[in-house]
């Protein structure tokens, strides 16, 4: 079999990494994205990393620029597709979170378009030429694809936080994700729209996000280089007896602590720069809130909790369009549960209840009149692996999740 090396260590020389204090600064080459592409199956499982899609989160970056002369040791071993791709470039620089709009709430079909390698649209704005650079490395990945492809997104918290992660409500990404000793955020994909990964995993990868920490630890930078080797492992594409797989497995456990959980995301404050947000003081993340409990302020007054749940990525940082998300754990008898009603395909005799149509231009989505919609809450068509999309009229729209269950890239 044929094996491509290609290694770029360039940008390697010009940082300098603290040993164990507050990392500050680092550069990157304008466009630079690929940082690592290892290459020792074509045919073989595919393994995407990014890191600092914002660019005040330096920890991806870093951790995936640390793990290069190992990888390299390990050439022969490595029995897929490896790219570990940096996000943001010109944000990175600045040690800005963005330049222009938010890279990953970019990924819009409307931006997507305009923005495709093919596209003639002419645009100044930094993210969209950020966006255009790595739309055309994440096709080429994807379009040379002869077996899965996994992908994850590397980012940070302003708030100090043990890590977690994220996945958008797939059984494919549930099946990735449970191989990891983590906490789980599930459906946040159903909060934001545009997300990098969102767009990914519509593209057909399993897909799994990780915030490591926060943003300036060194810690963070550990928590992310510990999951990336955890991932090649539970995707097959090294061994646990190529890596430290237990110190690594061992490390992520320490950070997260005792308590694993899965916490359903059921609510996000959005905010706008206009609203003069500020979060009151003191809110750690996943810490029990009361209903009704202050939470924060802006210029209308205070924000309170809508319902009695866990607080989640409370934002202490200028930039930002979250000022923080409202959860609840989950047990793990629903998750078995939707399990075994997604495989035996129930979601598909929903149209035929009364006050449930197909949408009429959208394949994959339904409309829910409101008096259905009250008997059938959202739950029972996030069991069945739907997603919200949005309210119009009187009528819910709710979607299936793309690749629930199948993998485009295996020809078996
Ligand atoms: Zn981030």
């Amino acid at each position: 079999m044929r094996k491509v090396w290609q290694v770029r260590v360039r940008s390697m020389q010009i940082i300098s990494i603290p040993e164990k204090e507050e990392i500050k600064e680092i550069s990157i080459g304008e466009s630079e994205h690929m940082v690592g592409e290892f290459i020792g199956d074509e045919e073989g499982i595919s393994l995407i990393v990014l890191g600092s899609v914002h660019g005040n989160e330096p920890s991806g970056l870093i951790a995936m620029r640390r793990m290069l002369p190992t990888l390299e040791s390990l050439k022969d071993k490595i029995k897929g597709r490896i790219y570990l791709i940096a996000g943001n470039t010109r944000a990175i620089n600045k040690g800005a979170r963005y330049i222009d709009d938010d890279l990953n709430r970019h990924w819009t079909e409307e931006n997507v378009e305009r923005n495709s390698p093919d596209s003639s649209i002419a645009t100044n704005r930094v993210e969209d030429i950020e966006q255009k650079e790595l739309l055309e490395i994440i096709h080429r990945i994807i379009s040379s694809a002869k077996d899965e492809v996994y992908a994850m997104d590397l980012h940070s918290t302003s708030a100090e936080s043990p890590p977690f992660a994220l996945i958008g409500d797939t059984l494919r990404n549930r099946k990735f994700a449970k191989n990891f000793p983590a906490t789980f955020l599930l459906g946040i994909e159903e909060q934001l729209d545009g997300t990098t990964l969102e767009y990914i995993n519509n593209l057909g990868a399993v897909t799994l996000g990780f915030e490591a920490g926060q943003h300036t630890t060194e810690a963070a930078i550990e928590n992310q280089e510990a999951l990336i080797w955890l991932a090649l492992v539970h995707s097959g594409i090294l061994t646990k007896e190529d890596i430290d797989f237990e110190g690594y497995e061992q490390k992520l456990k320490d950070a997260m602590g005792e308590e694993l959980r899965i916490v359903e995301v059921r609510h996000r404050h959005a905010i706008t720069e206009a609203d003069e947000f500020k979060m009151e003081l003191g809110y750690e993340n996943f810490q029990p809130v009361k209903k009704g409990e202050v939470l924060a302020f802006d210029k209308h007054g205070e924000i309170k909790a809508k319902e009695t749940g866990l607080v989640l990525m409370p934002l202490y940082q200028s930039q930002g369009s979250d000022g923080f998300f409202l959860g609840r754990e989950i047990s793990p008898f629903w998750l078995w549960l939707s399990r075994v009603l997604r495989k035996l395909k129930i979601g598909d005799l929903m149209r035929f209840l009364p006050g449930v149509n197909q949408h009429p231009v959208e394949e994959s989505s339904l409309t829910v009149n409101t008096r259905i919609a009250r008997i059938f809450p959202l739950q029972i068509f996030h069991l069945l692996g739907f997603r919200k999309r949005r309210w119009r009229d009187d009528k819910l729209i709710v979607s299936r999740r793309k690749h629930d269950t199948k993998s485009p890239f295996k020809r078996k």
